[in-house]
């Protein structure tokens, strides 16, 4: 039988297991990146295993997510993040240069490589046939270390393109109206890896745009196929002897298929606030749009905001809506700068701002109180933006411009019917992607070889082993969807706080109850219970990491998002799987009690427990690999990586 794409890509990679749905499977790593969100943590953690070099072929430290400087918390975090890229061997992205993903695309992103990152949206480079994978920071650092990584391995669907997009409907109307069709769940467990005539039509970009949003999705991974287009977008960015040819075999067998006619596609929108509530802008139309907002690692490319600025060339922003346009990078701005576009929009109206994700987390920009805010990035959780009553929408770039000139949502097909010289600016490339790369500091031009830590740079906290007893109260009882951003919101106030867990758990699950962390403290033990897809969202390990420092010491889940249930393994805490009855059945407050020794019964490979809420007793599930057994009963991946070492002898 012939390999998918997928397969081939692993088969290559695969150090431990057999490529079978389900398996755990151990793959090597070529490339990792981390942000500054996350990569303080991946550094600390990096020291504390004692490890001395990156062993990957690429490591990229980025500073995207927090770039300005309120005081001297994130400066020192920045500081930091450049002497440990020094120190230890990795390309260092100075604040200001953009988005990872934007920055990594540009410079390092590889077909047929791997790539482990501790963002969600590390997928991404799938456009150019790069296997990428999101996932906690402290398996990054891992990674770097040149340890494999371990996955289950994935279901593998076969998305089929055909047709081509219409006038007006864009890559980003592909991936709304996969979510439309799929929700956010639709990926869990799953690569899709997209194939048919449908794929030549779309520029790489246009498929980065795809395979970004595929996160969105709860996917492991998306992945395209290579082709000209790849080439050629490799060669305009002065890489094109990095292309290689990846195609899945005619005869290979994929776990499910799903079919989309892209000229069956019209503009689409995600209604607040949730990615997968997508409607046509048609239905939606004639609200009045009071922020408009270009940019984000979805759509902050050159190739993103031409249009956008194309659309607004000799008009004007509406009198009664704010549009910012922020580039993905310093590159696309520099491009679209010398090309003469960032004046041809500032004398639109536009305020053009500096290459960060920014706003997308709430950091600058915040929407004003009950106004409508439509985005091109790629979620609009409620409270993301930065206040709790946001109505954020999102949708292309050209969507978005004929937002901003008509001051209320409009299907860019009636803005064009209505001003009869507005035309579908399409997808355009440079010639060459030629904006200066000064910023991006290479490990031999590295100006550091000591680690410099400031005050806010606080220590990685450690659970001792796995006991025999979990005993507490339900401390919070959670409905489903609940995101990373509710566990650890990704705003200014609470992000300066990302180097010191101590302070930064004060924070924990405020966003649903401001009494939690105050709570879980003195209770000194305990365990959170959720609906459906508990820890959706970003990569983000403070959200196993805070819980953990309060003494958390089990979440009982309906189900659990992929990168937040390796966290939680990776710091201890133990995630059981409930049925929805049980979940009706525990109230916050009720006594919660393991019956069995969960030592024994982790290490054992016991896989149903018996919870005891008051006088009922329930099961609940820990569908769990040896590994990730093992990893639980020592406390966490720090303390298991550290006893392998010392048992290797290295
Ligand atoms: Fe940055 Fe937003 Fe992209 Fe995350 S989703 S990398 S915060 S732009």
């Amino acid at each position: 039988m012939g390999q998918t794409l997928t397969e081939k890509v692993l088969d290559d990679h695969l150090v431990d297991g057999e490529l079978e749905t389900g398996e755990e499977i151990g793959i090597e790593i070529d490339q990792v990146l981390t942000q500054d969100t996350t990569g303080t943590m991946v550094w600390l953690q990096f020291e504390a295993m004692g490890l001395d070099e990156v062993q990957t072929e690429i490591a990229a430290q980025y500073c995207d997510h927090q770039t300005y400087q309120f005081d001297f918390k994130n400066t020192d975090d920045h500081r930091f993040l450049r002497s440990a890229a020094g120190k230890y061997g990795a390309y260092f992205s100075r604040p200001g240069n953009g988005i990872c993903h934007n920055v990594h695309r540009e410079n390092f992103a590889a077909p047929g490589k791997t790539l482990l990152g501790s963002d969600s949206h590390t997928p991404t480079p799938g456009g150019l046939g790069q296997l990428a994978i999101g996932a906690g920071g402290i398996d990054v650092t891992v990674a770097m270390g040149g340890a494999p990584y371990y996955i289950e391995m994935p279901e593998i669907v076969n998305v089929r393109l055909e047709g081509e997009l219409p006038e007006w409907a864009t890559a980003k109307d592909v991936i709304l109206e996969l979510l439309r069709r799929l929700s956010v769940k639709g990926g869990v467990g799953k690569i899709l890896e997209y194939t048919g005539p449908g794929v030549e039509s779309l520029t790489a970009p246009e498929r980065m745009t795809i395979t970004n949003m595929g996160t969105e999705l709860g996917a492991t991974s998306s992945i395209f196929p290579t082709d000209e287009q790849t080439e050629d977008y490799l060669e305009r960015v002065g890489r094109g002897d990095e292309y290689v040819e990846l195609q899945p075999d005619e005869d290979a067998e994929y776990d499910d298929e799903i079919v989309v006619d892209l000229s069956e596609l019209e503009p689409l929108i995600a209604q607040p606030s949730m990615p997968d509530n997508v409607v046509p802008v048609r239905e939606v139309a004639g609200q009045d749009v009071d922020q408009v907002i270009v940019g984000s690692c979805t759509n902050g490319g050159y190739e993103d905001i031409l249009p956008a600025a194309k659309m607004l060339e000799d008009r004007e922003v509406n009198p009664t809506t704010e549009m910012i346009v922020a580039p993905g990078s310093k590159q696309a701005s520099e491009m679209l700068a010398r090309e003469g576009w960032v004046a041809e929009m500032m004398a639109a109206g536009v305020n053009f701002s500096e290459a960060t994700c920014g706003a997308c987390i709430g950091i600058g920009h915040v929407p004003a109180s009950d106004s409508v805010s439509l985005r091109t990035f790629n979620r609009n959780f409620e409270g993301r933006s930065g206040i709790e009553d946001d109505n954020v929408f999102l949708c292309s770039p050209e969507v978005a411009a004929a937002a901003a000139i008509k001051g209320e949502i409009v299907d860019p097909r009636d803005l064009a019917d209505e001003l009869g010289d507005l035309e579908d600016p399409g997808i355009e490339l440079p010639d060459e992607y030629d904006g200066s790369k000064t910023d991006l500091i290479t490990p031999d031009e590295a100006p550091d070889d000591e680690l410099v830590k400031g005050p806010n740079i606080g220590d990685v906290p450690l659970r001792d082993e796995l006991g025999s007893d979990i005993e507490g109260d339900a401390l919070l009882k959670m409905e489903d969807n609940i995101t990373t951003d509710h566990i650890i919101p990704a705003t200014q106030d609470i992000l300066m706080y990302r180097s010191n867990i101590e302070k930064l758990s004060e924070f924990t699950l405020s966003r649903v109850d401001d009494t939690f962390a105050e709570r879980a403290k003195e209770a000194d033990g305990g365990v959170l219970v959720a609906g459906e897809n508990y820890g959706q969202g970003s990569s983000r390990e403070h959200a196993a990491m805070c819980p953990m420092y309060l003494g958390i010491e089990a979440v009982l889940a309906q189900s659990f998002a992929r990168i937040h249930r390796a966290n939680l393994f990776n710091f201890g805490i133990v995630p059981l799987t409930i049925d929805e009855e049980t979940y009706e059945d525990i109230d916050q407050g009720d006594e919660v009690e393991i019956v069995d020794d969960v030592y024994d019964a982790v290490t054992s490979g016991q896989e149903e427990f018996t919870v005891r809420v008051g006088d009922e007793e329930y099961t609940a599930t820990l569908d769990a690999s040896e590994r990730e057994r093992d990893i639980l009963a020592a406390g966490g991946k720090l303390a298991w990586t550290k006893e392998q070492a010392e048992e290797s002898g290295s």
